[in-house]
């Protein structure tokens, strides 16, 4: 599977927005938007002021790379969330957010969204029981998502789980940190996530 490998904090700053690729560096002193919050390369400091067109390509890519997806399958999210009933923008919103890989995040299984992918990959999770090491496989509500019992050792989901739980897990998942294991108990509602994603210009962006 295709990803990218580039410099991740010069994607925030492309962004002009802390997207939290980095796990405990974003909440450091150390982030790059604290020390240079201005888009990379020789004219990043120049002031622009952007089209709409822009302006709606900028929110897909900003979106795109929060969730570490390539173009062409974010494509496909947009297709499958056009096609189910109901707002466009929130199903493309809850379709990203049911991925194996952004409910290992959230539940505090990895530091970043990177690394529960990777922990994915690695046959380190479970769902209701089975080994399953597909990023983008879609999670239902009542799934029961669980580190595997060969991975259980590992020191970088605990020190995930620590700093996840100190700064707070989101409602819409539980966790049983003893029994390094949570339910995806509902799939959020649009209110349940950021306001300032604007998923609306990305449905205007693909709907031309
Ligand atoms: Fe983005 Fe995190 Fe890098 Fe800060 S540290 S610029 S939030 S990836």
């Amino acid at each position: 599977m295709a990803k990218y490998i580039g410099p991740k904090c010069r994607q925030c700053r492309r962004e002009g927005d802390k997207l939290f690729l980095k796990g405990d560096k974003c909440f450091s002193s150390k982030c790059a938007m604290e020390n240079r919050p201005f888009p990379p390369g020789q004219h990043g400091q120049k002031r622009t002021r952007l089209s709409d067109y822009a302006g709606q390509l900028r929110e897909k890519q900003k979106l795109r790379r929060v969730y570490g997806i390539l173009e062409k399958q974010f494509r496909g999210y947009y297709k499958e969330a056009d096609r189910i009933k109901g707002s466009t923008g929130e199903n493309l919103l809850q379709l990203l957010e049911s991925r194996l890989d952004n409910v290992v995040f959230r539940m505090g299984f990895g530091a970043s969204r990177s690394e529960a992918r990777q922990l994915v990959r690695h046959n380190a999770i479970t769902v209701n029981g089975k080994k399953l090491n597909i990023p983008s496989a879609q999670i239902a509500a009542g799934d029961v998502i669980a580190i595997a019992e060969k991975s259980k050792a590992q020191l970088r989901i605990k020190g995930a789980m620590d700093a996840s739980q100190s700064r707070g897990v989101v409602d819409w998942v539980d966790v049983d940190t003893t029994k390094l294991q949570g339910t995806y108990k509902n799939v959020p509602e649009r209110s349940d996530l950021p306001s300032d994603i604007k998923e609306n210009l990305v449905v205007e962006l693909y709907s031309k």
